[in-house]
């Protein structure tokens, strides 16, 4: 029975965990007759980060806190579900987020709720509701962790997937967006990521208007030569309309009114402003009249970044932001100028292991100091203890206590390239002693177990 068991777990591991794909996550495996444990394997478009990944995004993670300390951002945590109707009027009503990509639910006192589908608004909503407005403003805050679209998953486009974003809240200053899109740009360049940056205004709100119809107007009278999403746009969310990467589309779009006609001197000269800071800092840009952003509440400058070498395709943006000077109002708040970014971590790690595989270069796995091997059970429980006592010390200890031979774990000291081995076998642990093996030389000698915390330290040279 054991066999025939065995073969059918085999079976229905192999039909159901890698691809994700399935449209249902789990099955019932029968075996003659006897029903066992039925497998799982991760939702749709959803995907475990396993061990193997954790240095890149761990070293990301220093990254982004040294650059939110260095400029001054402070670490902010919202929940991951939220009252869906905060999405609906900040994100808004015909865009994909809101439309077709909501985690939406009704809780149990029937509140309609919906995991994040990103975080600006849950940020915006902080600020009114903790009285963030009554400190020092610009209120800087930078946040990280894990959003939810339902969207229909693909190479880098997963239903979660971890954002990092800055937010500067209750400035309209224009040096505000060049030091935002400065952060993002020391971000990547800290990982040895080279990016371009599309900018663009999408001016204030009556400005927009006036585009936005002009825009309709002129896609009306080409409304034979789009493509059938580009129909539907034109109806739900004509600034979308630039978005279309369709062949058949491109010389309507190539054609189509330009924002930047439509914007006022005030709208204008904010942008002009912006552009000087990023020249005075050196970021290179590229003016894209076509970036509108997906989101509703962007007013003035908005911008996305690209990983240079990578053609642009919809899910290669690595992030995006822009400035969002009316959304306070909206949800409540004072009138507050705002803007922020946020960067997709996936992608970010994606392309920079990419990067690090064509140069050749890794980030360096984290170094054991030492390797203590045991022999036999009090052999073990003293290397338990002693393990115990040298992490107290700050000391980084390889082991590996289900091995039982000395050969393995000496190999596995040498994979580690630790310079000193500690051994306790049974003669040890009655004589209250450990061998400490120099694997250069391979000179071994004996050590009072009370003192070879102090010795490994010295050895070390960190006594
Ligand atoms: P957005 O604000 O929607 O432009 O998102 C900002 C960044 O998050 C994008 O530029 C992507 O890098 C990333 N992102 C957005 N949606 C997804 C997704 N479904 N899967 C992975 N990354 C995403």
């Amino acid at each position: 029975m054991g066999m025939s068991v065995k073969k059918s777990k085999e079976k229905s591991a192999k039909g159901w965990s890698a691809s994700g794909g399935k449209k249902s996550a789990s099955k019932s495996v029968k075996s003659k007759g006897e029903k066992i444990a039925k497998t799982y394997s991760v939702l749709r478009g959803m995907r475990d980060i396993l061990p193997k990944e954790e240095r890149y995004w761990k070293k990301l993670y220093h990254s982004i806190e040294d650059l939110g300390q260095y400029f001054q951002y402070g670490r902010i945590e919202t929940p991951l579900l939220e009252e869906a109707s905060l999405f609906v009027r900040s994100v808004g009503k015909g865009t994909d987020v809101v439309d077709k990509e909501m985690y939406l639910f009704e809780d149990k006192d029937g509140t309609k709720v919906c995991l994040r589908p990103e975080n600006t608004a849950s940020v915006v909503r902080a600020y009114i509701g903790n009285g963030l407005w009554n400190q020092s403003q610009p209120v800087k805050l930078w946040y990280y962790g894990p959003m939810f679209r339902h969207d229909r998953p693909q190479a880098g486009r997963y239903r979660q997937f971890w954002q990092v974003g800055f937010e500067s809240l209750g400035s309209s200053d224009p040096s505000v967006d060049a030091e935002l899109i400065l952060i993002a740009y020391d971000l990547y360049k800290d990982l040895g990521l080279s990016v371009t940056v599309r900018l663009n205004s999408l001016g204030i709100p009556e400005e927009r208007e006036r585009y936005r119809n002009e825009l309709v107007s002129y896609y009306r009278s080409k409304r034979s030569y789009i493509c059938g999403d580009c129909k539907n746009r034109l109806n739900r969310n004509p600034l979308r309309l630039l978005d279309c990467k369709a062949e058949e589309c491109r010389e309507t779009k190539d054609n189509a009114p330009q924002i930047i006609d439509y914007l006022g001197s005030e709208s204008k000269n904010h942008l002009m402003k912006v552009l000087e800071y990023l020249d005075a800092v050196e970021i290179p840009y590229q003016l894209d009249h076509a970036l509108v952003r997906g989101l509703d509440y962007y007013t003035h400058t908005v911008f996305e970044f690209y990983v240079t070498d990578i053609e642009g395709g919809a899910q290669s943006a690595l992030g995006g932001g822009g400035r969002y000077d009316l959304l306070a109002e909206q949800l409540g708040g004072k009138p507050t100028p705002a803007c922020g970014f946020s960067l997709g971590l996936d992608r970010i790690v994606s392309a920079w292991r990419e990067n690090l595989t064509k140069t050749n270069s890794e980030v360096p796995r984290e170094k054991l100091d030492i390797y203590l091997a045991q022999l036999g059970e009090e052999g073990r429980r003293v290397s338990l203890r002693l393990l115990n006592d040298l992490r107290a010390s700050g000391i980084k200890v390889g082991f590996n206590f289900s091995k039982s031979s000395l050969k393995a774990q000496m190999e596995l000291a040498d994979s580690a390239k630790v310079q000193f081995v500690l051994i306790i076998g049974q003669k040890e642990v009655q004589d209250k002693t450990v061998i400490i093996r120099d694997m250069e030389s391979g000179i071994q000698e004996v050590a009072d177990v009370k003192k070879v915390e102090g010795l490994v330290k010295r050895k070390l040279g960190r006594a």
